[in-house]
Formats: C-alpha cells, structure tokens, sequence
C-alpha cells in the first residue's frame, strides 16, 4: 500500500493551482504575472513573486539537515507544515491525530481547525513519552501521531529507538511527526536519519530556534518525496517571502552557521548554571531535565513567582494550564546577562520573604 493511501481521497485528486513562476522559470522580459517591472521605490528588489521553493536554499537546508532536496518542503515557520499535514491527512469529523501532553499547543490548534479530533496518551510520571499509552489510544481513526523531542514545555528527549519502534508499528495507518524544533540543543541525532526506513515518518525542523530567525518564519518538513509533494498541493502558491529566504540564506553562511554552533555551546553552558542555581533557591521544588534551551521549572509558588518576575520586567512562559506542570513557569535560557539578572532577582525574592 502506498502512504498516499492514508491521505484525503480529495486531496490526492486536486489539481493543485498553477501559479506563474511555476509554469516558466528564467526568461529577461517577465510579462506574464502581472507584476509591477520596477522594483518598489524603496530600492527594495521585492517586485517579482518569490520561487515557491527556491532551490538554493533548499540545497543549502538539505545539506544541513542531512537530506535530499526532494525530501524538503520549507514553509512559513513549522505551524505551515503541522496545518499542512492536518489539511491532507484527516478528514473533518471523521480523522484524528494523537498527542503527548503536556506537550506544544499547535497540534491541537491545528486539529481544531480542521476538525479533527485530538487524542491523547499523556507523557509518563518523568515526563517520557509513554509508548504503552500510545499503542493503548491508537484507533483507526488516528492518522497523525505527534511526538515533540525534545518536548516542549517538559524539555525530554525521545530516544530514537523508541521513534523507530513506533514509526515501524505505525506503518500503512499513520504518519509518525516528530517535531525537533529544538533538537540543536539535546546534541542527538535526528530521526531524518530514519527516513529512508520508514515511509510514514515526518520530522520538523526550524531556524526559528537555534539559528534564531523566529522573524523570517522558516520552518521544514523532512519525509519522502511523496508527502512532500503532496503537501505542496494544498500550499499557497507563494509561501516564502523573498526576505526571509535572503534571511535564511543568510544564517546558513559558513560564518553564521559556525556562530550558530558557539552559541549552542553557551546555551547548554548556560542551561547548566541555570539548573544548578535554580535547583538550590528554597522558592524552588524541580527543575525538569531539559534537553532544549529552556528549563521547565517547579516553583512553591507559581504564579507569585511569575507576577513578581514580570513586575521587574523579565517575562517568563506560566505553563500551570498544561496537564502535570500546574506548579510549574518555562524559562528559556538567555544571554549570561540575562540569566544572571533573573538569579538576582529570586534570590532578592529568597531574602525579601
Ligand atoms: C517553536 C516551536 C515550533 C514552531 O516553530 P516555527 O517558528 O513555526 O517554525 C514548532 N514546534 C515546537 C515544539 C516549538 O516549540
């Protein structure tokens, strides 16, 4: 059976729409978009549509994530990519996807609005993810199934093995999802290198994280060729700004991307100091291992602790709405400057109360 068997029968029979740029590349005189000719007067060269996928800076994501260019689809920010896969895989009132929670909100989102319906085999006591508690919810229904590794807001990692295991059981039902938003920071391998063994195997990358370009909105889906393709039929003609690919062309220069790696290395430095120092503050209960580049933390007092943070003006992520974390704030790790103005500001706390 193919994959494409798992999708929407609508969707596999779409004509997808046929823009401009992708009827006729190259060409001096270009007359047939309807484009203004000048650039705007702001000298800025933004008068013709962007590639839909340019190649160069799907060459240059391809050589960093480990894949072949016909296994990449880039998209605005991975939300594009996780709404995506929702549109062409489950049907409204009918599909479902399967989640980990506590774990990032946009599946869920993104399933609402398709109208798919949202199952759940919460994370184990330690935040793990829970493979018994999967199999225990999987119906045929289910066609996606997300797991976030590093999990964002617990901060785990995922053993590739167990992703492995899962895609394999998986196999001719649904798709497995794994979201490595923040894998630069767990320094473990990724499940790209699992693609060529498991057709129904999605991963999510980002530069909206490490490579710090949240602002460009450039997000990446890694899966055979044929999903892609068959994402890039429901996608809108012309998802990438032309200054987010200079951008992200950009943090991919050698230089950049060797700047990217130093500060990887403080951050996991930081993350470190940041646990240590945290662990010790009486305010303190837990602080959750972490293999992102935030810290999931308990507090004896949640949302005093949030309130008089953000009273000083360092805004922290109150995650007491998600199952198991009800006593707990995320704190992403910051400059050194920064961190070490947040340990002054508790222990300030610890001597005030
Ligand atoms: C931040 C985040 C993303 C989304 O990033 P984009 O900016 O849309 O690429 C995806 N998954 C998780 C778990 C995240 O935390």
């Amino acid at each position: 059976m193919s994959v494409l068997a798992l999708a929407r029968a609508e969707i596999r029979a779409l004509t997808p729409y046929s823009s401009a740029r992708m009827e006729a590349s190259g060409g001096q005189v270009l007359l047939n978009a309807n484009e203004s000719p000048w650039a705007p007067a702001a000298e800025l060269e933004l008068n013709r549509y962007p590639d839909p996928q340019p190649p160069r800076l799907r060459a240059a994501l391809a050589a960093l994530y480990g894949v072949e260019p016909a296994q990449l689809l880039m998209g605005r920010g991975s939300d594009e990519a996780i709404d995506l896969l929702l549109r062409a895989f489950c049907r409204a009132g009918e599909d479902a996807i399967l989640i980990s929670p506590p774990t990032f909100g946009m599946y869920a989102v993104a399933a609402a609005v398709q109208g798919a319906a949202v199952l759940k085999a919460p994370l184990d006591a330690q935040f793990g993810l829970d493979a018994a508690a999967l199999r225990a919810q999987l119906t045929p229904a289910v066609k996606l199934v997300f797991v976030c590794t590093p999990n964002n807001p617990s901060g785990a990692l995922v053993p590739l093995a167990l992703i492995d295991e899962l895609a394999a059981e998986l196999a001719g039902r649904a798709l497995l999802v794994v979201d490595e938003a923040y894998l630069e920071f767990a320094g473990a391998p990724s499940a790209a290198t699992l693609l060529a063994r498991h057709e129904n195997l999605v991963v999510l990358r980002t530069l909206s994280k490490a490579h710090a370009l949240a602002g460009a909105r450039v997000g990446v889906l890694l899966a055979g060729a044929e999903i892609v393709e068959l994402l890039r039929r429901i996608m809108p003609p012309y998802p990438l700004p032309t200054a987010s690919v200079d951008a992200a062309l950009a943090v991919l220069q050698p230089a950049a991307l060797a700047q990217t790696r130093e500060r990887i290395a403080v951050v996991l430095q930081q993350r470190e100091l940041l646990r240590a120092a945290l662990s010790a503050l009486p305010a303190v209960r837990e602080v959750l291992p972490s293999a992102a580049n935030f810290l999931c933390v308990r507090w004896r007092d949640a949302a005093g602790t949030y309130a008089r943070l953000l009273a000083a003006g360092i805004v922290v992520r109150d995650v007491t709405r998600y199952p198991g974390l009800h006593d707990c704030l995320r704190i992403s790790v910051g400059t050194p400057q920064e961190n070490q103005q947040l340990l002054a500001l508790l222990r300030g706390m610890a001597e005030a109360a």
